[in-house]
C-alpha cells in the first residue's frame, strides 16, 4: 500500500502532524493508500515556499514557464495509464472516463502552455498631452487551489496551469478522499527540474489545513472548485485579508425538452449527463422539464434508457455506464434525497434504491416523476444518478422554472426551434447553456456559475485574466 507524503519546496517530507489519511477504493471498500493528514504548519511551510519562489519565477520570460507547462503534459502522457489506474482506484470512476480525465489534462497543460505569447497588456490613449498610459497584467503571488474529489487530476491542472503560467506559484490540496493522483503527479513534477517552491502539493481535510491555507495573509488569491458549503465557509475565512477568491461551486442544472426536440436525441444527452461518473459531476443534468404534450413519449423513453444503463467494476472490459458512488456518507446523502421525494409525492419510475452489489456504494440509475418546483430533489443537488422530471406547458413557464434556483452553473434545452433557442441564450440566467446536447464544457470556454454557484471561472481567456492583475502606468514624458 502507498504512501504519500507532502510535496513542499521541492522535496517530499513527513506532515508535521504525523496524522494519516486513508483513501478507500468505493468500488472494493479497501483502503488503497493513506496520505499525510497536514496541519497548519504544513501549510505555512508550503505558502512560505511558495513565497520565496516567486519573484525569481516571474521573471523568468513566459515562454520559459510555458516550457515547464509542456513538461508537465509530457510526463503525464508518459504516464497515462499508471495515472488513469491510480485515478480509477481512489474514486471508482470508470476506466474509460479516467483515462479522458489524464489525457485532457495534459491537454490542458499544453494548452494553456499556448497562451504564453497571447495574453497581453494594453497601452490606453491618455487626456493630457505626452503621456502614455499603460495597462500591465501582473502575476497575483501565491494561489492557493483547492480541489474537490469528482475531477481531482484535471482540476489540479486548471488551478495549477494558469498559475504557473502567468508567474504565481501555488500550493494545491487535493481532496482528502482523492489525494492519489495528485502525488503521483508530484513525483513526476520532481523529475522535470522545475524551480523548488514553484508548486506544492499538501494533503489534509479542508477545516485544518484547508483553512490555514486560505487565511494566511501570504495567499494572494484562493482558487477552490467545491460545494456552496466550502464557499461559504472560505468567503468567511478569507474576509479578514480581502483575499481574492474564485470559486467554482455546485450546481442543480435544468434540461428543457421542448416538444418539437428529437426525442432520441434529447434521451440520450440528457441520461448521459446524468450518469457520467454516477451523477458526481457539478455540471450534470440535475433536473429536467418537459413539454406536456410529449411527456408521456419523453418518460417512456426515458425511463428505458435509465433502466439500461449499466454499472459494476469500472475496471470491467468493456467498461459499465457508471459504477459506484464515492462514499458511503454520499449514498445516504442520495438515498435521503429519494426517501424525502417520494414522500412529498414523487413516483419512483425507474431505480430508487440501492442494487445488491458484493461490495460499493451503488445506487441505482433513478427516474422520479410527479416531481414538483417546491421539492428539495428539484432544487438542491443531488450528486447522483437521480433525475426528477416535471411537465411544462410553454416556454415561458419552463424558463421561468429552470430559473428558479439558487445555483446558476449550467442548463439545457432541446429544440429545433432556432427561435426558442434565441430566448433560451438570451434568458437563461446560467453560467452555461447546452443546445441539442450534453453537458460539458470546452477548455477554451468560460465555466463560471451564477448565483450561488461561483464567483469568477475557469478555462480560456477569461480563466487566465482570473489569475492575473491589472497595473495602470502613467507616464508624463
Ligand atoms: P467539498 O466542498 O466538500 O470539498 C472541496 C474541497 O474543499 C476539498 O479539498 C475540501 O477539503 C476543501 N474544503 C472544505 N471546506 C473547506 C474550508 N473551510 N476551507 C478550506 N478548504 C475546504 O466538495 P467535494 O465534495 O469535494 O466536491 C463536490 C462538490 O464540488 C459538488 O458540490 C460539486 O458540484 C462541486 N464541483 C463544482 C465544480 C465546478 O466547476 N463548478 C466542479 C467539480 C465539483
Amino acid at each position: 500500500m502507498k504512501t504519500y507524503r507532502q510535496y513542499i519546496d521541492g522535496g517530499f517530507r513527513d506532515s508535521h502532524s504525523k496524522d494519516l489519511i486513508e483513501v478507500v477504493n468505493p468500488f472494493t471498500e479497501k483502503v488503497v493508500a493513506t496520505a499525510a493528514n497536514g496541519d497548519a504548519q504544513d501549510a505555512a511551510d508550503a505558502l512560505e515556499a511558495a513565497q520565496a519562489a516567486q519573484a525569481a519565477w516571474a521573471a523568468k520570460p513566459v515562454i520559459e514557464r510555458a516550457g515547464y507547462l509542456k513538461k508537465m503534459a509530457d510526463v503525464i502522457r508518459a504516464n497515462r495509464v499508471e495515472l488513469a489506474r491510480t485515478l480509477v482506484e481512489e474514486q471508482a470512476k470508470i476506466s474509460a472516463l479516467a483515462q479522458v480525465e489524464i489525457d485532457v489534462t495534459a491537454e490542458y497543460f499544453d494548452y494553456y502552455a499556448g497562451w504564453a505569447r497571447k495574453y497581453e497588456g494594453e497601452i490606453i490613449e491618455s487626456d493630457r498631452a505626452g503621456e502614455n498610459i499603460l495597462l500591465f497584467r501582473q502575476p497575483i503571488g501565491v494561489i492557493v487551489g483547492i480541489c474537490p474529489w469528482n475531477f481531482p487530476f484535471f482540476v489540479m491542472a486548471r488551478k495549477v496551469a494558469p498559475s504557473l503560467l502567468t508567474g504565481s506559484t501555488i500550493v494545491l490540496k487535493p481532496s482528502s478522499e482523492t489525494p492519489n493522483t495528485t502525488f503521483e503527479f508530484a513525483k513526476l513534477v520532481d523529475t522535470i527540474g522545475l524551480p523548488k517552491g514553484v508548486l506544492n502539493f499538501v494533503s489534509g481535510r479542508g477545516s485544518t489545513l484547508g483553512d490555514a491555507l486560505v487565511k494566511s495573509p501570504i495567499t494572494g488569491m484562493v482558487t477552490l472548485t467545491g460545494s456552496v458549503e466550502a464557499g461559504e465557509q472560505i468567503i468567511r475565512a478569507t474576509a479578514p485579508n480581502i483575499t481574492k477568491t474564485s470559486l467554482e461551486l455546485g450546481g442543480k442544472a435544468p434540461a428543457i425538452v421542448c416538444a418539437d426536440a428529437d426525442m432520441d436525441l434529447a434521451v440520450k444527452a440528457v441520461v448521459g449527463s446524468r450518469v457520467i461518473f454516477s451523477g458526481q459531476v457539478c455540471n450534470c443534468a440535475e433536473r429536467c422539464y418537459v413539454e406536456a404534450s410529449v411527456a408521456d413519449e419523453f418518460m417512456a423513453k426515458l425511463g428505458r434508457a435509465m433502466a439500461e444503463v449499466t454499472f459494476g467494476d469500472p475496471f470491467a472490459d468493456p467498461n459499465p455506464a457508471m459504477s459506484s458512488q464515492i462514499s458511503k456518507e454520499q449514498l445516504e446523502k442520495i438515498e435521503g434525497m429519494v426517501q424525502r421525494a417520494k414522500a412529498a409525492g414523487a413516483e419512483v419510475l425507474v431505480g430508487g434504491e440501492r442494487p445488491d452489489m458484493p461490495t460499493g456504494f451503488f445506487y441505482k440509475p433513478t427516474v422520479l416523476g410527479k416531481c414538483t418546483q417546491d421539492m428539495e430533489i428539484m432544487r438542491k443537488e443531488i450528486f447522483g444518478p437521480v433525475l426528477p422530471v416535471m411537465p411544462f406547458s410553454d416556454l415561458d413557464e419552463a424558463i421561468a422554472l429552470a430559473n428558479d434556483c439558487e445555483y446558476g452553473l449550467t442548463s439545457s434545452i432541446f429544440t429545433r426551434d432556432i427561435n426558442k433557442v434565441m430566448r433560451a441564450s438570451n434568458e437563461l440566467k446560467f453560467g452555461e447553456t447546452y443546445v441539442n446536447r450534453e453537458h460539458f464544457e470546452a477548455m477554451q470556454g468560460f465555466h463560471a456559475g451564477w448565483r450561488k454557484s461561483g464567483i469568477g471561472g475557469a478555462d480560456g481567456k477569461h480563466g487566465l485574466y482570473e489569475y492575473l492583475q491589472t497595473h495602470v502606468v502613467y507616464i508624463q514624458h
